[in-house]
C-alpha cells in the first residue's frame, strides 16, 4: 500500500542514515576525519555528516579494489553466478524500495512519487537486465587461415571509477554499475556531494547480496574525489555523468595520466519541436511541460527549447499554462507534489539568475518567474518564457531548473537549423502528423536520441542513451553499454 504524506513524513523522522565511505565491504570515516554536512533542500535541515574521502581512502579503495578484480573472485566466476548475485541485489533493492526512495528524496528535494516508482524500480531493472544479459552474449570464432583458430572475446576492463551526479542519483549510477559489475569489473562509485546517500546505502545492500569486498565500494566526496580517481594510474576506466565542463576536465587527466577509458554523459539542451500538423495540440502541451518541469527540471534531457510553429503558438501556450500548473512545487513528502525542491542553494540561485537574465534580456514571461515557499525551503515555480531571438541566453546554456525557452518559427527548414544550433546533442523530439515529414526531420536532428509525438519515452533498458557533440561519447543503456566496460582481445591458435 503507497505511504500517505504524513506516513513519510513520520518514517523520515525515524530513518537511520549511514554516512561513511565504504572500502573493502566496511563502512569506514575518512582516516583525516574531513566530513561534510547532507541538507535537506525541502527544509534546510541537516540529514547526516558524510565522510568526506581524501588520498588515504582513494589509494585503499583502488588497493582493495585492484586486489579484488585480480583474484578473479568476481571476474572469473561463471557469468550464471555473477548474474545469480546481480539479481539478488536488484531484488534487494526492490524490497528496500521505500527506504531509498526517502533517502533520495530527503537528499535531493525529488517528489517521493517519482522516487517510489522510477528511480528505484528503474536502478532495480537496470542491475536485474545486465545480470540476465551476461550469460546470453558471447564472442566470435573469426575466418582465418584453417591452421588457426580465431577466438574474439570480450574481457572485463579491471577498475572501474563511476562518477555520478545529483539529479538521478541512485538511477544514474546504476547504469554505470549494472553493466559495469556484471561484465565482471571491480567499482568504485563517487556520488555527487549534493545527493551521497542513495549510493552509501546501496553498498551494504551490494554486500548483502554476495558482491565479494572490494568489488563496489563507494567514496562519497567532492569533486576533488572525482579527479583523483581520473588521475590515478591504476584505474582503467572512468565512466562519468554530469556536465560539460567536467566531463573535459575528466578527459583531460585521463589523458595525462595513464589514458584511462573515458565515457562521457553530459549536457543538453534539446529542442522539442511542435510542427503545425502536430496530432494533438493539447497532449503536446501537456508533455513540453511534463519535458521541462518533470524533476524540477534538474533533466540531462530536459526539453529546455520548445520550438513551435508560428500560427499554433498561442493555442499551443494556452494549453502548456493549464499544464504547466500541475507542476507547482510542494513538499517532496507530499506524494501529490508535481515538483518538489532545487537540490542545494547554488543551484537554485544559479536558476534564478537565468531567470532574472531573462528578464533583462527582454524575454516575455509566460507563467511562474519566481520563488516560492521561501520560508520553507529551495522551491521555484515552473516557468517559462517566449523568447524573441534564439541566441537569448536562456536559448543556449544549460540551466537545469524549471526554467522553458519558447522560441517561434516559420517552416520546418528553420526549425532544424535552430534545432541544432547548439553546442550539444543528447535527445530532441518532433511533433507532427506527416510520418514522412517524422523521418526526414528525425534524420537531420543531431541528438542522441529523437522522438516523435512524445518525449521521454523509452524507460526500456534496450535503447541506448547518450549524446552527440558535446553531450559526450559512448551510450549508457542497452547491450551496447557492456562494450564500454570491456577490452576486445583475438586469440589466435596454430593448430
Ligand atoms: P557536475 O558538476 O559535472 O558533477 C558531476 C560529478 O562530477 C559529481 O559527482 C561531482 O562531484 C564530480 N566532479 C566535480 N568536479 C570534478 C572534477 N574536477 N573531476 C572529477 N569529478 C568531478 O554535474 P552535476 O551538477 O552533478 O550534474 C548536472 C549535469 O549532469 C548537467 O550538465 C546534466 O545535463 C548532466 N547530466 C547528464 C546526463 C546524461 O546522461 N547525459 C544525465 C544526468 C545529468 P560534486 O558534485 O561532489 O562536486
Ligand atoms: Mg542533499
Amino acid at each position: 500500500m503507497a505511504r500517505t504524506h504524513a506516513q513519510w513524513k513520520a518514517f523520515s523522522s525515524e530513518i537511520q542514515i549511514e554516512g561513511r565511505a565504504f572500502i573493502d565491504g566496511q563502512y569506514v570515516n575518512a582516516a583525516d576525519g574531513r566530513s561534510f554536512d547532507c541538507i535537506n533542500p525541502a527544509t534546510g535541515d541537516k540529514l547526516a555528516s558524510i565522510a568526506w574521502a581524501g588520498e588515504h581512502e582513494v589509494e585503499q579503495a583502488v588497493t582493495a579494489a585492484r586486489r579484488a578484480f585480480d583474484n578473479g573472485g568476481w571476474s572469473d566466476l561463471p557469468p550464471l553466478a555473477r548474474g545469480r548475485i546481480l539479481k539478488r541485489f536488484a531484488a534487494l533493492i526492490r524490497e528496500h524500495r521505500d527506504e531509498l526512495a526517502l533517502l533520495e528524496t530527503l537528499d535531493a528535494g525529488k517528489p517521493i512519487g517519482d522516487t517510489t516508482t522510477v528511480d528505484v524500480p528503474g536502478a532495480a531493472y537496470c542491475v536485474e537486465w545486465f545480470a540476465e544479459a551476461i550469460d546470453k552474449i558471447g564472442g566470435e570464432v573469426a575466418p582465418v587461415d584453417p591452421k588457426l583458430v580465431g577466438l574474439v572475446t570480450r574481457e572485463a576492463i579491471g577498475v572501474v571509477a563511476a562518477v555520478v551526479p545529483w539529479n538521478f542519483p541512485i538511477l544514474m549510477a546504476s547504469w554505470k554499475f549494472g553493466p559495469a559489475l556484471a561484465a565482471g569489473n571491480a567499482l568504485i562509485l563517487k556520488p555527487s556531494e549534493k545527493s551521497p546517500l542513495t549510493a552509501i546505502r546501496l553498498a551494504a545492500l551490494a554486500k548483502q547480496a554476495g558482491i565479494p569486498d572490494g568489488i563496489f565500494q563507494v567514496l562519497p566526496g567532492a569533486g576533488d574525489v572525482g579527479k583523483r580517481l581520473a588521475m590515478h594510474m591504476d584505474i582503467d576506466c572512468i565512466a562519468f555523468t554530469g556536465s560539460t565542463g567536467v566531463g573535459k576536465l575528466i578527459a583531460a587527466d585521463a589523458a595525462q595520466s595513464n589514458l584511462k577509458r573515458v565515457w562521457l554523459e553530459l549536457g543538453g539542451k534539446s529542442p522539442n519541436i511542435v510542427l503545425s500538423d502536430c496530432p494533438d495540440i493539447a497532449r503536446a502541451a501537456r508533455t513540453a511541460a511534463g519535458a521541462i518541469f518533470y524533476n524540477m527540471g534538474e533533466m540531462c534531457t530536459a526539453g529546455s527549447r520548445l520550438l513551435v510553429q508560428e500560427d499554433i503558438k498561442d493555442a499551443f501556450i494556452a494549453e502548456f499554462k493549464k499544464a504547466a500548473a500541475g507542476f507547482y512545487p510542494g513538499d517532496p513528502l507530499d506524494p501529490a507534489s508535481g515538483m518538489g525542491a532545487i537540490v542545494d542553494r547554488i543551484q537554485y540561485d544559479k536558476v534564478l539568475s537565468y531567470i532574472d537574465k531573462a528578464k533583462s534580456e527582454g524575454a516575455e514571461l509566460v507563467c511562474g518567474g519566481k520563488a516560492t515557499h521561501t520560508d520553507t525551503g529551495l522551491f521555484i515555480e515552473p516557468t517559462a518564457f517566449v523568447c524573441q531571438r534564439p541566441d537569448m541566453t536562456i536559448c543556449r546554456e544549460e540551466i537545469f531548473g524549471p526554467v522553458l525557452s519558447i522560441i517561434t518559427f516559420k517552416d520546418v527548414e528553420e526549425a532544424i537549423r535552430i534545432a541544432n544550433d547548439t553546442e550539444y546533442g543528447l535527445a530532441a523530439a518532433v511533433w507532427t502528423s506527416n510520418v514522412t515529414t517524422a523521418h526526414q526531420v528525425s534524420r537531420r536532428l543531431r541528438a542522441g536520441t529523437v522522438w516523435v509525438n512524445c518525449y521521454d519515452e523509452g524507460g526500456d533498458m534496450n535503447f541506448p542513451f547518450g549524446g552527440f557533440k558535446q553531450s559526450g561519447n559512448g551510450r549508457d543503456k542497452s547491450l551496447h553499454a557492456l562494450e564500454k566496460y570491456t577490452e576486445l582481445k583475438s586469440t589466435l591458435i596454430k593448430l
